[in-house]
């Protein structure tokens, strides 16, 4: 009796960790499925371009107001992935496989040197560059794949990469300290272009959309001055900041969240 009870306990743990591992991996999927029109847009619409122009042709004044105020060492401070190059059919692989995310298959997407530069970039990098600026390129790209990532920026025709611009992530994903190295060596960041809010220093990271958007609205008179943000609607900071704990979250939770973050609208019965 008792082995049969036990083989009977056995058969349902089997079969409710099962169940679980299908609903996790279907949520996987829908995670992914989710991430298609955020993609369709920038890749496909004349909207995410103009956006991107508009930023850069803005960017470039403030760097050139700058200048003509005559600000010594001006330097502007860029970030790469959906900054200044374009990452976008990875994240459309990833949407394709219904694949989540993973530091594995990022590196292999580097390493293929295959992103294109955001409309507008290569010109305002190389505006700065040629007017008295210096430019740097503050990533979270590890520096494992830093020669990939000099090969990738050169063929697009991005300007002044060197030891001494290009910051990569060590251990941190937080910038802060590499930005206090460029401020330590004599410069004056006049410009920041990213497309997270990290990217202009560490008041907003780790922390929540909340918080995120308390930033926005504290240092408001730095965007379109001094801060200057591209969109990107498929991943980013925002994403973890719908939750405390949200990158450790299950699939199935993570959806759950997404859905319960939603400010809704309540149709008359
Ligand atoms: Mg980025």
């Amino acid at each position: 009796m008792t082995y049969i009870v036990k083989l009977m306990t056995g058969i349902l743990l089997v079969s409710y960790l099962s169940a679980c591992s299908t609903t996790e991996k279907k949520a996987d999927q829908r995670l992914a499925d989710q991430s298609v029109m955020a993609v369709n847009w920038m890749q496909q619409s004349g909207e995410y371009q103009a956006i991107a122009l508009q930023t850069f042709r803005f960017a470039t004044s403030a760097f050139q107001q700058s200048v003509d105020a005559g600000v010594r060492s001006p330097a502007v401070i860029v970030d790469l992935d959906e900054t200044m190059i374009d990452n976008s059919a990875y994240q459309a692989w990833a949407a394709q496989q219904q694949a989540p995310f993973t530091d594995k298959t990022w590196s292999q997407w580097t390493h293929a040197e295959q992103a294109l530069a955001i409309p507008g970039a290569v010109d305002f990098a190389r505006y700065v560059d040629s007017h008295g600026g210096t430019l740097f390129y503050v990533s979270n790209r590890s520096v494992h794949d830093r020669e990939a990532t000099i090969a990738n920026l050169r063929v697009l025709g991005f300007p002044g990469i060197t030891d001494q611009t290009l910051l990569l992530s060590t251990s941190t994903s937080n910038k802060q300290a590499r930005f206090d190295t460029i401020h330590a060596e004599g410069f004056q960041v006049v410009v920041y272009v990213g497309d997270n809010l990290n990217d202009f220093g560490a008041a907003t990271w780790h922390k929540n959309n909340s918080e995120r958007r308390a930033f926005v609205e504290k240092n408001r008179a730095k965007f379109g001055t001094e801060f200057f943000l591209l969109p990107n609607p498929s991943y980013g900071d925002w994403e973890s900041g719908l939750s405390n704990g949200y990158s450790a979250m299950r699939p199935s939770e993570k959806l759950h969240t997404r859905l319960q973050a939603l400010r809704v609208w309540k149709a008359p019965q």
